[in-house]
């Protein structure tokens, strides 16, 4: 048996597409101990350090002593506890929507929402930079799928044409994120929403890197455009800002009833622990206090301080608000001694290549977080000036073409 898979394994490792699993210790999340080195942590989600707030911890603990670990069956048949439900109440409100559902995870709801909702007689339009979890959600509907390139509104509207015209789709969805988790970017949502005088669709946006980090109270990028009743369903995770785990759909009470009965990864699977669940809850009760407010402005100012400080050929146009800084490398061999080269400088910084992003645009992946202080955003933009000079040696001939590198500048298509 192993024959086969080795040979597969080797492959992985010829073409530097082999990923191995790294022990990592921490104690506080943000310094980082790998093979006994000792780093600052650039590859974490927990933008706003809650996996470690006491608020947290505290409502977790609680719930491990009134409820114990784990949840027993699936939420139709005993899982559900009054702390789920609190939970979805306030997810609900937060999202200013009618009523959400959580899953176990955020992979779970868009598998479970798509394959649960959409049919195979239904169109389903992707940005090409959706999150694996939607594509894989879009396929198991076994609807027609199509794609338009990111963030072209040009090419969305003619697959619109095609599928009222031509296709004659029973129904068609456009699914996208708010925040892009690899680009960082921001997708064009009124201009999305405004596509819906002319043609009849559902609009699901993933909201996975916007929550905590944008709108008031850290409610989404949906939230501070205004659009929360346009937007017919949103999706989210807890594992990011929130710092738990698990996801969310938020909608009408409709749509919740139908995913109740129809959403295979939420029907068939065990209810989140119910301490996951009061976590969450006291995550979002904390964003909305003066507190949490106040954790956000730190991750922001950490925001505003590196975009000063970085490398301007690093710096996209399209990167503005978000806490995901990529800096794009082209090649995945280029990425990887990218990221040794920042750890040698202490800075952990993941390097994402093929299959995360496509097999040319590998780079790394650099999340800034409210931990962060002026010192290590220092250390983290002096390590890419440094990185950048490797790269890009300040020849007057330019000989060995690196400016022609898809790296940093070229990224919107
Ligand atoms: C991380 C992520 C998910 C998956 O969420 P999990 O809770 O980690 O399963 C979904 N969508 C996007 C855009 C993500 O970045």
């Amino acid at each position: 048996m192993n024959h086969e898979f080795d040979e597969q394994l080797r492959q992985l490792r010829q073409k530097g597409l082999m990923r191995q699993l790294r022990q990592v210790q921490t104690a506080d999340g943000l310094q980082l101990s790998i093979a006994r080195k000792d780093l600052i942590n650039w590859g974490s989600n927990d933008y706003l350090g809650l996996s470690r707030h006491p608020a947290l911890v505290d409502a977790a603990t609680e719930a491990l002593g009134q409820y114990g670990v784990g949840s027993g069956s699936s939420r139709l048949i005993t899982g559900t506890s009054p702390v789920h439900e609190e939970l979805e109440t306030a997810i609900a409100m937060f999202k200013g929507k009618e009523a959400a559902l959580t899953f176990s995870s955020g992979y779970a709801t868009a598998t479970g929402v798509l394959n649960g909702l959409v049919g195979k007689e239904d169109v389903i339009i992707l940005d090409k930079l959706c999150h694996a979890c939607l594509i894989d959600g879009a396929k198991l509907s076994r609807a027609t799928l199509r794609v338009f390139p990111h963030n072209h509104m040009g090419r969305l509207e003619s697959l619109l044409e095609w599928a009222v015209n031509e296709h004659q789709a029973r129904r068609i969805w456009v699914v996208t994120e708010s925040v892009f988790s690899m680009d960082g970017d921001t997708a064009h949502l009124s201009e999305i929403v405004e596509l819906k005088q002319r043609y009849p669709f559902l609009l699901l946006v993933d909201e996975a890197h916007a929550v905590g980090v944008l709108g008031h109270q850290g409610r989404g990028l949906i939230h501070q455009l205004r659009l929360t009743d346009e937007v017919d369903l949103i999706m989210g995770t807890m594992s990011k800002a929130l710092g738990v785990s698990g996801g969310y759909l938020a909608s009408t009470r409709t749509v919740v009833d139908l995913l109740v009965n129809r959403a295979r990864s939420f029907v068939y699977s065990t209810a989140p622990p119910p301490s996951m669940a009061a976590a969450a809850l006291a995550a979002i009760r904390l964003l909305q206090t003066a507190e949490g407010e106040s954790i956000r402005r730190s991750l922001h100012a950490a925001m505003d301080a590196f975009a000063s400080l970085a490398p301007e050929r690093f710096q996209r146009r399209s990167w503005k608000q978000s806490a995901i800084f990529p800096v794009l490398l082209g090649e995945t061999r280029l990425a990887l001694s990218a990221a040794k080269f920042m750890a040698a400088r202490r800075c952990f910084c993941p390097a994402i290549r093929y299959p995360t992003v496509p097999k040319d645009r590998a780079r790394l992946r650099i999340s800034l977080t409210a931990a962060h202080g002026k010192d290590q955003i220092d250390q983290l933009a002096s390590a890419l000036i440094e990185l950048e000079a490797t790269l890009f040696p300040a020849e007057p001939e330019n000989e060995s073409g690196w400016e022609d590198e898809p790296a940093a500048s070229s990224q919107e298509s």
